[in-house]
């Protein structure tokens, strides 16, 4: 195409020349300009500059032909200026153009249909090259694409097989160390490839040969620390039983089995309450297992084994894994049985001497209330001064040998307590009126507020009045007068709840619990408050006999609230 565009051309520039050196012969001819024979010769050599290059570049059929024709007829008709010009010279113009259309107007005629045909031929070849182009171009493409589609299959199909060849060690390796990681030691790679997979294979397997050793060595000494433990909890004498979240028994020693009758074997994996049927215990471990506590204490049971009664301080303890979550639970029944018979001797012995110390208090208290009425006489001032401090200190010693009658009688058997079902309005009122007339001495308020319908309760009344009384007492004790005591009375789940609230001196925070122990008095010496430091404990006592719950609410300088809850009997 880019020959046949070059003879197009070149017949072109040699079409220009021809026409130029005519044009400059009809100038000649027809007007008076005189001819250019510079001119002239220039288009001769361009139309041959032009000549020569076509005809090294024959390319197509009949095209040398044309081209001998143009050089055969060219070489006439360049001779044409001189003789032209001597013509009209000579013979005029009429002669000139006659001589002209004879002789060269032919040759002009035919050197240019030559130089037309030639550029047709080229013409039609550059068409037809164009197609071929054309066609092969769509066909080359065709081919590209169905090569292109065959080298996607192929490259997809090399890439799958290099890619599985590649991975398959790897997946083996990652296979075998999530295999590892749930637990399993036996999980050797048999990669035997020399690369860095084949490394990274040997480097593992060495690597779990040792987690193997390491993981059996642990296991051995983790079993002889698990069995040493299981030992020392098997030989404790005191019952010890461990249970799961579930309640579940997981262990217990033999004392257990001893104590509750059962066997470890048949226990194991059962609820609590399928091999212990005390809902007490359970109770307890259920508020120990709920509360924020990690160890959870004193709830003294009573067991009767072989016709002995044994008492137990059931103590929980929780037990956390290394994210403080609860696993489970060792309860541990402390024998206290020793220490209750003790303490029985110690509470009888107790009773009896203060007993014994009635009869001589109540006589000296006759007697110096006979002396003092003045029926033995009269007595000088000293001697009356001395009298009061003996009837005083006489009268404290009575009052705490009254309360150390009534702890030593609330804590021996229940078998000394006489429950009957009472309403506890009648209770209630019946301790307010004993305090009328003191409560109006010291100008104190006292506002009873009990809900309707309270249920009846099963109490000893006298003692559970004692309770009350002893409340209402140190309320009146620790407030100033012109105060308030609020007794309130309702029922909280399943519990009559009594509260009995002053707006008196309060207690210090960290006396609060402490109250309740034997002989705790506070430093309250700006109100003239006697007393032996026992009521509470006495009502403690008391309370809990009644299988209730006592505890106080307090601000120092903003009042106490004594609460005790008794249950509620179908
Ligand atoms: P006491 O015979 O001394 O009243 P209690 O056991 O009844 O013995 O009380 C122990 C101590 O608790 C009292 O000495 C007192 O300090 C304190 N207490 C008891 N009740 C109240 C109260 N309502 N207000 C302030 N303090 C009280």
């Amino acid at each position: 195409m880019v020959d046949n565009y070059k003879s197009i051309n070149a017949s072109r520039q040699m079409l220009e020349a021809l026409e130029e050196q005519n044009s400059i012969l009809f100038d000649y001819m027809y007007s008076n300009n005189l001819p250019s024979a510079e001119a002239f010769n220039k288009k001769t050599s361009l139309f041959y500059k032009w000549f020569n290059i076509e005809e090294n570049n024959i390319t197509e059929k009949g095209e040398q032909q044309y081209v001998a024709l143009i050089k055969y007829n060219y070489v006439k008709y360049q001779t044409s200026l001189p003789i032209i010009q001597k013509i009209r010279d000579t013979s005029g113009i009429p002669s000139s153009i006659r001589y002209y259309n004879q002789n060269y107007n032919n040759y002009y005629i035919s050197i240019r249909s030559y130089l037309k045909n030639i550029s047709t031929i080229n013409e039609t070849a550059m068409f037809k090259n164009k197609s071929n182009v054309t066609n092969s171009a769509t066909n080359s493409m065709y081919v590209l694409i169905l090569l292109s589609v065959i080298a996607i299959f192929s490259g997809f199909i090399i890439a799958s097989f290099f890619t599985d060849k590649f991975l398959r060690p790897l997946y083996t390796l990652k296979n075998n160390m999530m295999a590892v990681k749930e637990g399993y030691m036996h999980q050797e790679v048999s990669i035997n490839s020399s690369d860095e997979i084949g490394a990274l294979s040997i480097e593992f397997n060495q690597m779990i040969s040792r987690l193997d050793l390491f993981e059996k060595s642990t296991k051995g000494k983790l079993l002889q620390e698990k069995n040493k433990s299981l030992a020392i909890v098997k030989s404790i004498s005191d019952p010890i039983i461990v249970l799961d979240t579930n309640f579940k028994v997981v262990l217990l020693n033999s004392a257990c089995e001893y104590f509750f009758n059962i066997k470890e074997i048949d226990a194991l994996n059962k609820h609590f309450l399928e091999i212990i049927r005390i809902g007490d215990i359970f109770d307890h471990i259920v508020s120990a297992y709920n509360s924020s506590a990690d160890k959870y204490m004193t709830k003294i049971i009573s067991l009767t084994v072989d016709g002995k009664d044994f008492y137990f301080d059931t103590i929980v303890t929780k037990v956390r894994d290394e994210v403080m979550n609860i696993t489970g639970m060792i309860i541990l029944f402390q024998n206290i049985t020793k220490l209750k018979k003790l303490e029985k001797v110690k509470t009888e012995f107790v009773y009896m001497i203060s007993h014994e110390f009635k009869t001589p208090l109540t006589s000296i208290m006759m007697g110096t209330s006979l002396i003092k009425n003045k029926s033995l006489g009269e007595l000088n001032e000293k001697q009356l001064e001395l009298v009061d401090t003996i009837e005083d200190d006489t009268e404290r010693l009575s009052a705490l040998v009254t309360d150390i009658i009534q702890l030593s009688k609330a804590e021996s058997e229940n078998d000394m307590f006489y429950f009957e079902k009472v309403s506890i309005y009648s209770i209630i009122e019946a301790c307010v009126r004993t305090f009328y007339e003191q409560a109006l001495s010291k100008d104190i308020n006292i506002l009873v507020t009990l809900d309707d319908n309270l249920p009846l309760v099963l109490v000893d009344t006298e003692k559970l009045s004692w309770v009350i009384n002893n409340l209402i007492s140190n309320s009146l004790k620790y407030t100033k007068p012109g105060g308030c005591i609020t007794i309130i009375g309702n029922v909280m789940q399943n519990n009559l709840r009594i509260a009995v609230k002053d707006d008196g001196i309060g207690i210090p925070k960290e006396f609060i619990d402490k109250v309740f122990d034997k002989f705790v008095r506070l430093d309250n010496d700006i109100y003239d408050a006697t007393g032996s430091g026992l009521g509470l404990s006495i009502a403690r006592e008391i309370v809990e006999t009644h299988r209730g719950k006592i505890w106080c609410e307090s601000t120092e300088g903003n009042g106490s609230c004594f609460i005790f809850t008794l249950p509620i009997q179908d």
